[in-house]
């Protein structure tokens, strides 16, 4: 029977490659987002892999419809194996200027809604003795940068939350896994790109080059496929089955600093 992995926004970039690469493996396909066309992108990848799906345009911000998105998966194939906490947004400001509903945002998409899928996923786990979590945070787990104190203390958190999953589940045959990008060129870096121009004066090639890149010590963009493969190794393989609690960095040199 086919395995099936539960990828929170993944009907685009990151979350979209991972999708793709486990519908590529047989596994049954959870997609969520909150793109508009994301009904038909989760029906078109399931479609070229020939593999089983659901898209749920669960809000992360709302627990209940993330329970329900859990539900449905358990209610259509049986069971999940993976989970994979991916979907995030980012918002960059001082501290002083930061917008409270900004914050709350931030912290609920990014950190608390993890902690809601995975504890509605957790008992099945347990009771298949067998489960792998892949939580989507970035070197920006691992170290700051001014103006995303939001986003710094989200992605650190859910360091944090991984390695309590991976205590907890190592005697039920569960790992948890965090994954520490550096910049991977999708739409949530698109989108800092104007203001990041407006702050630093800056044409978008400089900006790409002297703020992005500045700190990788390959001076390239991380690939979705980089990370995509990378979940794939910690979720799908044999030999990291003894892998837990660890938060990689996958961020060209960016956190060797
Ligand atoms: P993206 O903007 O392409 O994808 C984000 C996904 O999350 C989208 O599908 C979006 O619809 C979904 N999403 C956002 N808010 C949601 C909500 N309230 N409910 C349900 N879904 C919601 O960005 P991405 O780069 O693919 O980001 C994926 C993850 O990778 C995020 O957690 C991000 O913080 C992390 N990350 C990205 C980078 C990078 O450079 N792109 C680096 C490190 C970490």
């Amino acid at each position: 029977m086919s395995k099936t992995a539960l990828i929170t926004g993944s009907t685009s970039g990151i979350g979209l490659a991972t999708a793709k690469a486990f519908a590529a493996k047989g596994y049954n396909i959870v997609f969520n987002g909150l793109e508009e066309n994301g009904a038909e992108i989760a029906a078109e990848v399931a479609q070229t892999y020939n593999v089983g799906h659901i898209f749920s345009p669960a809000n992360m911000l709302q627990p209940e419809e993330i329970r329900a998105m859990v539900q449905q998966a358990f209610d259509q194939f049986g069971t999940i194996e993976v989970l994979v906490n991916n979907a995030g947004i980012q918002f960059v400001a001082p501290v002083e200027d930061f917008p409270e509903d900004k914050w709350d945002a931030i912290i609920a998409i990014n950190l608390t809604a993890a902690f809601h899928a995975t504890k509605a996923v957790w008992p099945k786990m347990k009771e298949q003795k067998y489960g792998r979590i892949v939580n989507i945070s970035s070197a920006h787990g691992l170290i700051a940068s001014p103006f995303k104190s939001a986003y710094v203390a989200a992605k650190h958190g859910i360091i944090g939350f991984t390695k309590v999953l991976a205590l907890e589940g190592g005697e039920f045959g569960i790992t948890a896994n965090a994954i520490c990008p550096g910049y991977v060129h999708t739409p949530i870096v698109d989108k800092q790109i104007p203001d990041q121009m407006k702050a630093h004066n800056m044409t978008r090639e400089e900006v790409i080059e002297k703020v992005f890149l500045a700190e990788h010590a390959i001076k390239e963009f991380i690939t979705t496929d980089t990370i995509a493969q990378t979940i794939l190794y910690l979720a799908d393989s044999e030999a990291a089955a003894t892998i837990t609690g660890i938060a990689m960095p996958l961020d060209a040199g960016w956190t060797a600093h």
